[in-house]
């Protein structure tokens, strides 16, 4: 017995992403329409032609009012050719089952046009996961903006999907050493996707589908969403990648696992 869903891949991404897309408008609206009965604050911080670029804020429910929350901030839809992140993110609010005295924050799509056009870029072509160290771009700069308005987060968890990973994997950046929740993620994932085995994945060396890349951002001429985090807003955070090439359905389940083993550990 292998301890892994049979799911198999539909070996349909040939070149990029070539599965099913999802229609963002409703996406947005029904995240929209999940929040507000359940607490969450809706914030516009930009726009993206037609789009307002939103972000959800639900305040802690302490149990003990003494103990200090947890700041979590939680971000997907910043590739356009990536869907499984905004519907994790819908069913994640769907289900509320969030840690009580967790301070959350959600910025459920980046990148609205890009799942418009169902590509990686935006309207411009340009990625915007790439433009977080000397931002160029209307949406990053105005999502900075707004990161620089927030507190600092004790955790932040960015969902990805690559349209070639043989199963899911993640990336963990953890410069001070803190305990790890990246076995307690993979160790749930597994519940209900593949886990890529590979031993080097997008050029890194990985270890059951643990990426820990110990890179100084200072290095880097660009930068992700995580390394903007990492250098100024946390010192903790997970970038989960779902394998698109498997269905939706199983990689919206293997980002609400991974989601929901991170905010538990
Ligand atoms: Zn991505």
């Amino acid at each position: 017995m292998r301890n892994i869903p049979r799911v198999q891949k539909l070996g349909r991404n040939h070149g990029g992403y070539r599965g099913e897309t999802i229609d963002i408008r409703a996406v947005l609206h029904d995240i929209r329409e999940t929040a507000g009965p359940h607490g969450w604050a809706i914030e516009t911080f930009g726009r993206q032609g037609e789009f307002d670029l939103i972000a959800l804020y639900r305040p802690p429910h302490p149990v003990r009012p003494a103990a200090p929350p947890a700041r979590i901030y939680l971000s997907a839809g910043i590739h356009g050719d990536e869907p499984a992140g905004p519907l994790a993110l819908l069913q994640l609010l769907r289900n509320n089952l969030w840690p009580a005295n967790a301070e959350l924050r959600l910025c459920p799509c980046l990148n609205p046009i890009g799942f418009v056009l169902n590509r990686r870029e935006n309207a411009d072509g340009v990625d915007l996961n790439r433009d977080y160290r000397h931002p160029q771009t209307a949406e990053i700069l105005a999502h900075i903006a707004w990161l620089r308005r927030q507190p600092p987060f004790d955790l932040y968890l960015c969902l990805h999907e690559d349209w070639e990973a043989q199963g899911f994997y993640l990336y963990e950046q953890n410069p001070d050493g803190q305990p790890s929740r990246a076995e307690k993620i993979i160790a749930a994932v597994k519940t209900v996707c593949p886990i890529d085995p590979s031993e080097i994945i997008e050029g890194r060396p990985a270890r059951g589908g643990i990426i820990r890349p110990n890179l100084d951002p200072q290095t880097r001429p660009q930068w992700a969403e995580a390394f903007y985090l990492i250098q100024h807003q946390a010192r903790l955070g997970y970038t989960l990648e779902a394998p698109s090439d498997f269905p939706l359905q199983t990689r919206v389940h293997a980002l609400v696992a991974g989601v929901n083993a991170a905010l538990s550990a």
